[in-house]
C-alpha cells in the first residue's frame, strides 16, 4: 500500500503511528509497533519499498498514555497524573519519575529500531488527542507540580527531551520531525489554544529538523467534508512559520494543487502533507508533475478510510477502491490487467458501482456499452450530493465520467432505461445490472424488523422522494432505523428547505450513531440541535395513521404518539432487481440470446455505502475474466507458530487473496 504511494511521486511516505512500547498497546484496533527485534522485520520489508520508489520513509512514533487500555499486553496505563483511561474503566498512573526516565529510554530504543530498518525520518508525536507527549504539553492533562508541570515551559520539557534524545540517538543520519498539535479548539479552557501551541514552537524552534503542525484531536483534524473544505487548518498553521526557520509541513485534505501552491507560495507550508488526499489517489503528485491534473482522483471527505480504522478493519476507501487491495489482491490504482478477449460487456446503470465497473474494464480495453435509465450520470452520488453538506461526494461521479470520456471503446447511452428484451438485444455476452436499491416505504429496517401498520391516508415519504424534491411540510417526523448519515443529513435538509418543525426519531441512543465511526457523529448532532431539530432516541416504530405516529419504546415496549403531517422512512433499502431477475429467468429458460455471463453488482446486489458500490463495480472488472478453477478467491493460513504464541491468533492469520493473474 504504501509502496504504491511511494511510486504514485509522494516525496515522504510516513506509517501509521508506531507503537513504541507494550504500555501502549491499542488492541482491537490495527497497530504498527516497534517493541522489539522481531517487529523489525516487516517494516525493514517496508523501508525498502518506500525507498525503492525515491521516497523517503517516516517513522510517526508513539505512545498512547491513556488514550489506550493496553487490552492484550495488560500493562498499566500512563500518563501526567492519575487519570481514567479514554477506553475501558481502568486508570493510568501518574509517572513518576523512574517512568519518566524509562519513558524516554523507550523512546530513543525505538528510534534507532527505526534507523535500524531503514526509516529516513523520525518523528516526535505530539498530536490528535492521543499521545502521551501531548498529554504533558495540555493544562487540562498536565497538573503536576513537579518540573515537567506547571509553566509552559515545564510541559514543554519532555517534548524538548525527547527530541533532544532522539536527535542524539539518530541525528545526522535520519531528520527529526516534530508533528505537534498547535489546537485543539476547545477555547480558553483547551488543551493548547493557539497561543500556546505557537509559543511551543518559538521555544523550541530550530531544535528539530521540521515541524509538523495541525489541529487536535482526530475528529478535529480529519473533518469531513460535511463540516470543513480543503485547507480548513490555515488559520491555525499561519503562525509557525513566523517562530522558526526550519520547514513547516501541514495538512487540510488538500486535493487542489492551487490551493497546495497557494499555501507555499503565501508562506503559511513549505511542504504539503496529506493522509487522506494520498488514499484517494496514490498518483496525486505524478500527476501534478505530469499536468494530468483533471486526472486527480479527489478525496471527497467521507471519512470511510476513517471508519475502517475505528471498526478494526483493514483501510476501505469511497474513491479509491485498491487501497488496501494492492497486497490482498494485486489490484493497482493506475495499472490494469489487459482484456482478455474483444468481446463487449454491457453494464446498465451509471451509479457508482456502474461507473467504476465501466472506466475499469475500459481501461482494460474492453468494448463497453453503459446504459443509464436518466440524462445524469452518478445515479445515488448525484442525487445525495445535492442534498445538505454532501457536495464533494459528486466527486466519485466526475472523476470517472472524465476518464470515460477519454474512452473511444466505451459508449454511453443517456436516458436508456432498458427492459430485459433491450438487454437480450444488444448481443453483449456479459451483461452487468447495476440498477441500484431504492428506500423502503413499510418502516421494515435495522431495529424495526417487521413492517409498520400504516394507514392509506398516511403521509410517507423515503429519502428518494426527498431527493426527488417533494414536497414534505407541516409537523414532520423524519423515523431513522438506518442509523448512518442519511437520516440526519433529511433533517438538516428539510429545515433548509424551510420546513419550521421537524423531528428526527430514532431506534439508536444518538442521532446517525454509526458515524461515530467517521468522527461525525458529535457534530451531526450538534448541528441538529443548533437547528432545533427535536431528538427522539430508543424508539421503535409501531403504525403511522394521519397526522399521528405511534411508536414503542425499545425498552418498554410502552407505546407513545406524537403528531405527524408527513413521515419520512429512512430505513432500509431493496434492490432494483427487476431486469437482473427477468433475464435471469430468460437465461434459466434459455433464451437469453447471447448473454453468457450475467451479474449484479452494488446497490442492486447488496443495498449499503457507496465504497461497497465502487468497490463491487472494480471488484467485478477485475475478476470477471479469470479462470474458473475453483479455487476460493480468500484464503487464510497460518504464519510461523512463534507468533501465535506470542501475539495471538489476530496477529498469527495473514491473509493470501488467490484472485491474482
Ligand atoms: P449503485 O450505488 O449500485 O451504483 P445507484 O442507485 O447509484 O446504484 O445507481 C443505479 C443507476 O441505475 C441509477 O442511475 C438508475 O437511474 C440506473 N438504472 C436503474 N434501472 C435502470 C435500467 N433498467 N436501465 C438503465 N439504468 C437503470
Ligand atoms: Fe477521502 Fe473518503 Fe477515501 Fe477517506 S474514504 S480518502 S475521506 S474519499
Amino acid at each position: 500500500m504504501r509502496a504504491v504511494k511511494a511510486e504514485g511521486g509522494w516525496g515522504v511516505v510516513c506509517t501509521d503511528t508506531i507503537s513504541i512500547h507494550p504500555s501502549s498497546d491499542t488492541t482491537p484496533f490495527p497497530q504498527v509497533r516497534l517493541w522489539e527485534a522481531a517487529d523489525e522485520p516487516p517494516l525493514r520489508a517496508l523501508t525498502d519499498a518506500i525507498n525503492e520508489h525515491g521516497a523517503l520513509a517516516g517513522a510517526e512514533l508513539v505512545h498512547g498514555g491513556w488514550a489506550v487500555a493496553n487490552r492484550y499486553t495488560r500493562e498499566p496505563l500512563l500518563s501526567p497524573i492519575d487519570m481514567p483511561s479514554r477506553r475501558d474503566p481502568i486508570q493510568a498512573r501518574a509517572m513518576d519519575k523512574s517512568d519518566i526516565k524509562a519513558y524516554r529510554q523507550w523512546h530513543r530504543r525505538a528510534a534507532l529500531r527505526a534507523k535500524t530498518v531503514g526509516f529516513d525520518i523520525i518523528y516526535a508525536y505530539a498530536a490528535d488527542d492521543l499521545e502521551l507527549l501531548q498529554f504533558f504539553l495540555s493544562r487540562r492533562h498536565n497538573q503536576r507540580t513537579d518540573e515537567y508541570g506547571g509553566s509552559l515551559e515545564n510541559r514543554t520539557r519532555l517534548l524538548r527531551e525527547v527530541i533532544e534524545d532522539t536527535k542524539d540517538a539518530v541525528g545526522g543520519t535520519c531528520a527529526v520531525v516534530v508533528r505537534l498539535a498547535i489546537d485543539d479548539l476547545s477555547g480558553s479552557d483547551g488543551m493548547l489554544g493557539q497561543a500556546e501551541g505557537r509559543d511551543i514552537v518559538a521555544m523550541l524552534a530550530e531544535l528539530p529538523d521540521a515541524w509538523d503542525v495541525k489541529v487536535s484531536g482526530w475528529p478535529e483534524d480529519s473533518q469531513t467534508s460535511r463540516f470543513a473544505k480543503e485547507g480548513y487548518q490555515e488559520p491555525y498553521a499561519r503562525y509557525i512559520k513566523r517562530v522558526t526557520t526550519k520547514p513547516v509541513i501541514g495538512v487540510g485534505r488538500f486535493t487542489s494543487p492551487d490551493t497546495m501552491v497557494s499555501q507555499v507560495k503565501r508562506g503559511i507550508l513549505d511542504l504539503i502533507g496529506a493522509a487522506r488526499p494520498s488514499i484517494a489517489d496514490p498518483f496525486l503528485p505524478r500527476k501534478i508533475d505530469e499536468g494530468r491534473t483533471e486526472d486527480i482522483r479527489e478525496c471527497i471527505g467521507c471519512n470511510i478510510c476513517v471508519a475502517s480504522q475505528n471498526v478494526g478493519a483493514p483501510i476501505h476507501c469511497t474513491q479509491n477502491p485498491t487501497v488496501g487491495e494492492e497486497y490482498k489482491r494485486g489490484w493497482h490504482p493506475e495499472r490494469y490487467r489487459p482484456a482478455t478477449s474483444t468481446d463487449a460487456v454491457l453494464i446498465v446503470g451509471a451509479g457508482p458501482a456502474g461507473l467504476e465497473c465501466a472506466q475499469a474494464l475500459g481501461n482494460r480495453g474492453y468494448q463497453v456499452h453503459l446504459a443509464e435509465a436518466t440524462r445524469d450520470l452518478g445515479g445515488r452520488v448525484l442525487r445525495e450530493s445535492r442534498l445538505s453538506g454532501l457536495g464533494e461526494w459528486a466527486r466519485v461521479r466526475d472523476w470517472r465520467v472524465g476518464q470515460l470520456n477519454k474512452m473511444s471503446n466505451v459508449s454511453i447511452y443517456r436516458e436508456s432505461r432498458l427492459i430485459a428484451d433491450d438487454a437480450i438485444e444488444m448481443a453483449a455476452p456479459t451483461v452487468v445490472v447495476a440498477t441500484g436499491a431504492r428506500w423502503r416505504r413499510d418502516g421494515f429496517g435495522r431495529n424495526s424488523q417487521k413492517a409498520a401498520e400504516i394507514a392509506d391516508d398516511a403521509r410517507i415519504f423515503t429519502p428518494d422522494d426527498v431527493m426527488d424534491g417533494a414536497r414534505v411540510e407541516g409537523a414532520i417526523v423524519v423515523f431513522d432505523d438506518d442509523d448512518y448519515y442519511m437520516g440526519g443529513v433529511i433533517a438538516e435538509t428539510l429545515v433548509q428547505r424551510g420546513a419550521k418543525s421537524v423531528a428526527l426519531v430514532t431506534s439508536g441512543a444518538l442521532v446517525s450513531a454509526w458515524t461515530a465511526n467517521t468522527l461525525e457523529q458529535q457534530k451531526i448532532q450538534r448541528r441538529l440541535l443548533e437547528l432545533d431539530i427535536d431528538i427522539i432516541t430508543h424508539q421503535n416504530l409501531a403504525a403511522i395513521r394521519k397526522g399521528e405516529l405511534e411508536l414503542s419504546c425499545i425498552f418498554t415496549g410502552r407505546h407513545r404518539a406524537m403528531p405527524a403531517s408527513c413521515v419520512v422512512l429512512v430505513t432500509a433499502r431493496v434492490p432494483e432487481a427487476v431486469l437482473y431477475d427477468e433475464l435471469r429467468a430468460r437465461g434459466d429458460a434459455g433464451a437469453a440470446g447471447e448473454i453468457k455471463t450475467l451479474a449484479r453488482i452494488g446497490d442492486a446486489n447488496t443495498p449499503g455505502i457507496i465504497a461497497t458500490a465502487v468497490f463491487q463495480g472494480r471488484r467485478f472488472a477485475e475478476e470477471f475474466d479469470l479462470p474458473d478453477d475453483g479455487r476460493p478467491r480468500v484464503e487464510i493460513e497460518p504464519v510461523d507458530t512463534r507468533d501465535i504464541d506470542r501475539y495471538g491468533s489476530r496477529h498469527a492469520l495473514r491473509t493470501i487473496y488467490s484472485g491474482r493473474p
